[in-house]
């Protein structure tokens, strides 16, 4: 198929657009470089002997999608593009309906306007909000906590509805769970902007002597050790569950709404530790007060990804880590370094 995958060289786009290509699709990407190098495309090049083309374009602009669109006939688009800091979304709100609401509601109306109907969409775990228990599964209530969390849910939305104004709509919507590691190549990889506000990126540059220690936002949890326990799935994981996904749609019209994870919480010291091993140091932290709005666990319930798609993680903690650990180590201050 030929596929436009929005925000293509950012962190779990550049992954997914390797695995496209490699299972023979054709992948254009599109991405406003807002939050990404376009160096990626050479890193891209290098894993593939094949270099996917960049359009520098933003998904709230719909002259440039519908020229887009009237110059390529996709078949299908995955997308990745929007903003994802839940600290910022809750500082600039409307910056951020902006882009994921409005930009994606931009690029459905192009989509439909040059009649492509099949549409691949990254929601989030976050969209369960505090959930009563865990493991989660997708038909657990969804509450946003943040405006990050209820852009998510408002695009859901808006694809349901759209799924029952027109059945013949394919469409997918892929809640992460907490995407880590890289690349095992080491050639793409997690390059956060500025201070990283996710765990595994900020345990790497500590790793790697750009950060002097990992600060655990708090011991006091009710989990095993006290620390927050997530569901880490390996990026290229995760990327294959794009591809089995839009396998999925091909032989079938309607909504599917299933959760990537691995099914197995993982607890802040684990992925210390774990990490420690992987890169033969040990990592620095200290015991801080609690983040606001972080929850204790959160990990999920993945059968219905395995029953419908097949979908399973095979990147355990250990290799999460490694990998992580030779994006860093080979590429310590990212793309632009
Ligand atoms: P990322 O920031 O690395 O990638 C997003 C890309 O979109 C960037 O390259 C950025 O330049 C681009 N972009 C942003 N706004 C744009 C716009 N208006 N037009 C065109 N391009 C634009 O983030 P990521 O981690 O790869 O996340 C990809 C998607 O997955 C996002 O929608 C995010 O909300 C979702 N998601 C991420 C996580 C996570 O932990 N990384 C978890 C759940 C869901
Ligand atoms: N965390 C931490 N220190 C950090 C960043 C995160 O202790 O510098 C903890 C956080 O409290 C949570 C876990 O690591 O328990 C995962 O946080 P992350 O921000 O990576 O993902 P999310 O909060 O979205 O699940």
């Amino acid at each position: 198929m030929k596929l436009l995958v929005t925000g293509g060289t950012g962190y779990i786009g550049s992954h997914t657009a390797v695995l496209l290509m490699q299972a023979g699709h054709e992948v254009v990407l599109w991405d406003n470089l807002s939050n990404s190098s376009a160096r990626v495309v050479d890193r891209m090049a290098m894993i593939l002997r094949e270099r996917p083309l960049l359009v520098i374009g933003d998904v709230r602009d719909r002259a440039a999608l519908d020229a887009l669109f009237a110059h390529q006939g996709f078949d299908a688009v995955i997308h990745f593009a929007g903003l994802k800091a839940v600290g910022e979304s809750v500082e600039r709100p409307l910056l951020y309906y902006e882009h994921n609401v409005q930009g994606t509601l931009t690029l459905l109306q192009a989509m439909a306007a040059a009649g492509v109907r099949l549409f691949v969409f990254s929601s989030s775990a976050t969209v369960y909000g505090d959930p009563a228990s865990v493991p989660i599964r997708e038909d657990f209530p969804r509450a946003a906590t943040n405006p990050y969390g209820r852009s998510k849910i408002i695009v859901e939305d808006i694809l349901a509805d759209l799924i029952t104004a027109d059945p013949t709509w394919r469409i997918a919507r892929l809640r992460y769970f907490n995407p880590v590691g890289a690349h095992e190549s080491g050639l793409i990889g997690e390059d956060p902007r500025g201070t990283p506000s996710n765990l595994m990126p900020y345990i790497c540059q500590v790793a790697v002597g750009r950060r002097p220690q990992l600060r655990v936002f708090g011991d006091d949890y009710e989990t095993p050790d006290g620390t927050g326990v997530r569901d880490y799935i390996h990026v290229v994981d995760l990327a294959a569950g794009h591809v089995q996904a839009l396998d999925y749609l091909v032989g079938k019209a309607g909504l599917l709404t299933v959760n990537l994870g691995t099914g197995r919480g993982y607890s802040v010291r684990d992925l210390i530790a774990s990490f420690a091993r992987a890169a033969g140091r040990p990592i620095p932290y200290v015991i801080e007060p609690r983040r606001p709005g972080d929850i204790a666990t959160c990990y999920a319930d993945a059968q219905a990804a395995q029953r419908l798609l097949g979908f399973r993680a095979l990147r355990d903690l250990d290799r999460m880590c490694a990998d992580a650990w030779r994006w860093q180590q080979q590429n310590p201050h990212g793309y632009d370094g």
